[in-house]
C-alpha cells in the first residue's frame, strides 16, 4: 500500500488532520529520548479515544501493519521507536481525565495524561499520583504504564504497578478488554503485573484507574557532600542497612554537578565529589526530623562534609531542580548523551561506580552519575559527540559492559527504562533460553502476528534480525 492510500484510509477512520505522514512527522516520530536506534514509521495517528484506537489497530491487523504506541516519547531504551515502520499511534491527544473519587482515592484518565497533570488535578485535595519519573512534566501515565516507571521516591512509595488498579487495553485484534477496576481484590490471576512493564507489546493501554497518595504532612529534604564518591555509596548501603527508609535518597556526582553549574549557575560545596539528596517526611515534624537525623549522623560519620537543608517550600525546589533537571544538562557538556539503567543490591555500588568510571576510561567517552541510589539503581549517563567515527559503537559496547556486571552482581538490566530495543541482546544473558521461551510463549499467545511492538524486548523476534543493523542512526 502507498503512503497516499494509507494516508487516506486512515484519515477516513479519524480524521485527516490527525493522520501525519510528512517527512516532518516521519523524522519526529523515528525515535525516542534514546536517540542511538533510529526507524521512520509510515504514518502517525492521534486518536482521541478507545474506540478510535481500536479502529486503527483492526485496520492494521488486517493488513499485516506494525503499529507502536507512543506516549511523549521520553523512553530511554528506545521502546516506542517503530522498529519495522507501519503506524506510531500516539495518545498525544488522549489527555483527558475522566473520573476523579477523592473519597476511595483513585482516579481514571485517558493514558496520554502526563505525570504533571495527574498530580496537579488532586493536589487540591493533597493527594497525588506517586509515580514520579523525572521527566514527569511530560511523560504520559501509558508510557509510566509500559515501562513500569519509578522516580526518586518510589523508594518508600513504590513504581507504577503498585498504583495501577485497573486498565483498558486494544488488543491485537482491535478488541477492547478491561482489567482490574477501582478494587484491588479481584480474583484470578493477576493480569495487571502482567501488563504494567510489558512495554507496549500486548496492546495499546488507552484508559487506566490509579490510585491515589496522600502527601505527607511534613517533608525534610536536604544536601550531603561527600570528597570521595565511595563514602557516599557506603552512607547510602549504611541508611538502609539502618532500617531507615527515606522518602528518596538520590547521587549525583562531580560530573552531573559540572553540566548543572554550566546549564543553571546552580552552585555546590566545593570539592564535592558527590552529593546525596535525601528526603524524609512523616506524619509529624518530628517524624521526619528523627529520620533526618540519623541519616546525618550516618553520613558524618561516612565522610560526609557539608549539610544544607532546605528552609521552605522554595528551598526545597531548588534542592529539586538538581536533581530533576541533571539529564538535561548534560546538553552543556556535549551534544550527544545516553542514559543507562541498571540494577544492583545496594551493598554493590562502591564497586559498581568504580567499574563505571575505569570502563568510560577505557572507551574514552565522558561519565556523569545521576540515580536513585537508595534503590540501587544506576543510571551512567555517557556523554560524547556523535559525529566522531565509530564513538557511538563504544557508547553501547561500554553500556553493555557495566549492564553484563549488573547481573553478574545479582542485579539486572534495567530498573525503570525497559529493554526496548537498547537492552534486547542481553535479554538471555538475564533470564536464560529456557526462562526466554516462557516470555515468548506468553508474547505470542496475546500478539499472535507480533504487529503490537514487534522487535522489543524478546530477542530472535522474526523479521528483526534483518532490520536491526539498519536502524543505528539511520532513519534518515
Ligand atoms: C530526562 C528524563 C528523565 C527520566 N527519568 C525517569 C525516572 O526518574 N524514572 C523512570 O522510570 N523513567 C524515567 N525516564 C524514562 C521515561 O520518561 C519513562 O519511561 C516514561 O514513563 C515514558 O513515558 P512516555 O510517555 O514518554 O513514553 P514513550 O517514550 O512514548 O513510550 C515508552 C514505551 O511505552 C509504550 N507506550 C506508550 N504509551 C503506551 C500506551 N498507551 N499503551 C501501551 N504502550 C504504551 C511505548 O510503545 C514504549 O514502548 C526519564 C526520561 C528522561 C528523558
Amino acid at each position: 500500500m502507498g503512503n497516499d492510500a494509507i494516508a487516506a484510509d486512515l484519515g477516513n477512520l479519524l480524521s485527516a488532520d490527525r493522520v501525519l505522514t510528512g517527512p516532518s512527522a516521519r523524522r519526529g516520530y523515528d525515535c525516542d529520548a534514546y536517540t542511538v536506534d533510529k526507524s521512520a514509521p509510515t504514518a502517525v495517528v492521534l486518536p482521541i479515544t478507545t474506540q478510535e484506537v481500536a479502529k486503527v489497530v483492526t485496520w492494521c491487523t488486517k493488513r499485516s501493519i506494525p503499529f507502536t504506541a507512543r506516549g511523549a516519547g521520553t523512553g530511554l531504551s528506545g521502546g516506542a521507536l517503530p522498529a519495522l515502520g507501519g503506524v506510531v499511534i500516539s495518545t498525544k491527544k488522549m489527555t483527558k481525565i475522566l473520573h476523579i473519587d477523592v473519597h476511595d482515592r483513585f482516579l481514571t484518565a485517558q493514558t496520554g495524561a502526563t505525570n504533571k497533570s495527574l498530580s496537579e488535578a488532586v493536589a487540591v485535595h493533597r493527594l497525588h499520583f506517586a509515580p514520579d519519573p523525572s521527566s514527569g512534566q511530560v511523560s504520559t501515565l501509558g508510557g509510566n504504564i509500559a515501562e513500569n516507571a519509578g522516580g526518586p521516591h518510589t523508594l518508600k512509595y513504590g513504581v507504577t504497578v503498585n498504583h495501577v488498579l485497573g486498565l483498558t487495553l486494544v488488543d491485537y485484534e482491535g478488541t477492547m478488554r478491561t482489567f482490574g477496576g477501582s478494587n484491588h481484590s479481584l480474583p484470578g490471576p493477576d493480569f495487571l503485573s502482567l501488563l504494567v512493564g510489558s512495554e507496549g507489546t500486548l496492546g495499546i493501554v488507552t484508559e487506566a484507574t490509579v490510585n491515589l497518595v496522600p502527601m505527607p504532612s511534613h517533608v525534610i529534604t536536604s544536601l550531603l557532600a561527600f570528597r570521595e564518591v565511595g563514602q557516599s555509596t557506603r552512607t547510602v548501603s549504611s541508611i538502609i542497612e539502618a532500617g531507615i527508609i527515606p522518602a528518596a535518597l538520590e547521587l549525583m556526582d562531580k560530573y552531573i554537578l559540572r553540566a548543572l553549574k554550566l546549564a543553571f549557575n546552580l552552585q555546590f560545596p566545593d570539592d564535592c565529589a558527590a552529593l546525596l539528596l535525601v528526603e524524609c517526611d512523616g506524619d509529624s515534624e518530628q517524624a521526619a526530623r528523627e529520620q533526618m537525623e540519623e541519616v546525618k549522623r550516618i553520613a558524618e560519620d561516612l565522610g560526609g562534609y557539608d549539610y544544607r537543608e532546605a528552609a521552605d517550600e522554595a528551598g526545597r525546589k531548588e534542592l529539586w531542580r538538581a536533581r530533576k533537571q541533571g539529564i538535561g544538562a548534560m546538553g552543556r557538556i556535549a551534544p550527544s548523551s545516553v542514559t543507562h539503567d541498571g540494577v544492583i543490591p545496594r551493598s554493590k555500588l562502591p564497586e559498581m561506580l568504580d567499574l563505571v568510571y575505569q570502563v568510560a576510561d577505557q572507551y574514552k567517552i565522558g561519565v556523569a552519575n545521576i540515580f536513585h541510589a537508595g534503590d540501587g539503581n544506576l543510571h551512567p549517563c555517557f556523554y560524547f559527540d556523535d559525529r566522531e567515527p565509530g564513538v557511538v559503537d563504544h557508547v553501547v559496547e561500554a553500556g553493555e559492559l557495566i549492564l553484563r556486571k549488573c547481573i553478574e552482581l545479582g542485579g539486572s538490566i534495567t530498573g525503570e527504562h525497559g529493554v526496548g530495543v537498547e537492552k534486547i541482546d542481553l535479554m538471555e544473558e538475564l533470564f536464560g533460553e529456557e526462562g526466554l521461551k516462557l516470555q515468548s510463549s506468553i508474547r505470542f499467545a496475546l500478539n499472535p502476528g507480533n504487529l503490537c511492538n514487534p522487535c522489543k524486548v524478546i530477542p530472535n523476534q522474526k523479521g528483526c534480525i534483518e532490520h536491526k543493523a539498519r536502524w543505528r542512526g539511520n532513519a534518515w
